[in-house]
């Protein structure tokens, strides 16, 4: 007997996964669909304990919420954890046929309501009844082609504000950027000015320790990359 998935969904809000987008990835006869799990805000981070050396403590945290909330309320018992995982896969192409986000012109995501700051925190592949897509559509519906912030900002603070000019009218130098965040002492380090310059969803900011924990990851595994990638790792946080 499965617990009602939509008290499993509040259960995950309480815990700040409080976004769900489910986007069809089989033939329609199999009812396939991917489960994006997304955090937007602090809440997620306010709740993981990310300070004590522990490796991945935002993936460890997120995989034991998807197996002692999610999975229990779901029918399909073979519903399979892909992200986070040990094979990659494109969650920004996910995300976009989800319509849970639009590209933000510093390189991720932004919503109407939470701004730039969101985050995937899980991917689950599994079989859904078209009562539990109900249930999950009904309380997070897909955001409308049209609904980019970004489309009714004339200002751009965030284009001023990067220091590297890598936030541009027309693409997203990434080059640039990465250039910039490696350079000694520098004020990408730890935060992107462009980020912080977006007047959407303000009050979702993250905490300044939540913040720097994020950029340190991104940070550290460009240095270790550096020069040796032909294509830059992601730098979502
Ligand atoms: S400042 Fe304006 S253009 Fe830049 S990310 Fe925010 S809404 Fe979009
Ligand atoms: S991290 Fe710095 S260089 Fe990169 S987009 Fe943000 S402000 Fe610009």
């Amino acid at each position: 007997m499965t617990k009602p998935l939509g008290q499993a969904l509040d259960a995950l809000a309480a815990e700040g996964i409080n976004w769900v987008s489910a986007v069809a990835c089989g033939t329609a006869a199999d009812s396939a669909h991917l489960l994006l799990l997304l955090a937007m805000g602090s809440r997620f981070g306010e709740r993981t304990d990310f300070r004590g050396g522990q490796e991945h403590p935002f993936d460890r945290r997120s995989e034991a919420l998807v197996e002692q909330l999610l999975k229990p309320a779901l029918s399909d018992r073979n519903a399979t954890l892909v992200y986070p995982a040990s094979e990659p896969i494109d969650l920004r192409s996910w995300l976009a046929l989800a319509h849970a986000q639009h590209p933000a012109p510093f390189g991720i995501g932004i919503r109407p309501d939470c701004g730039p700051w969101v985050s995937v925190r899980a991917a689950l592949r599994t079989r859904l009844q078209a009562s539990e897509l109900t249930v999950i559509e009904e309380r997070y519906p897909k955001l409308a082609p049209d609904s980019s912030p970004c489309a009714r900002c004339a200002e751009r603070p965030c284009q001023a504000a990067c220091p590297a000019a890598a936030v541009t009218a027309s693409a997203f130098e990434l080059d640039r950027c990465i250039a910039q965040r490696l350079k000694k002492d520098s004020p990408c380090a730890y935060e992107c000015a462009a980020r912080n310059a977006c007047p959407v969803g303000r009050d979702f900011r993250y905490g300044a320790e939540q913040m720097r924990y994020h950029y340190s990851v991104s940070l550290a595994t460009l240095l270790r990359y550096a020069g040796t990638l032909s294509t830059p790792p992601s730098r979502q946080a």
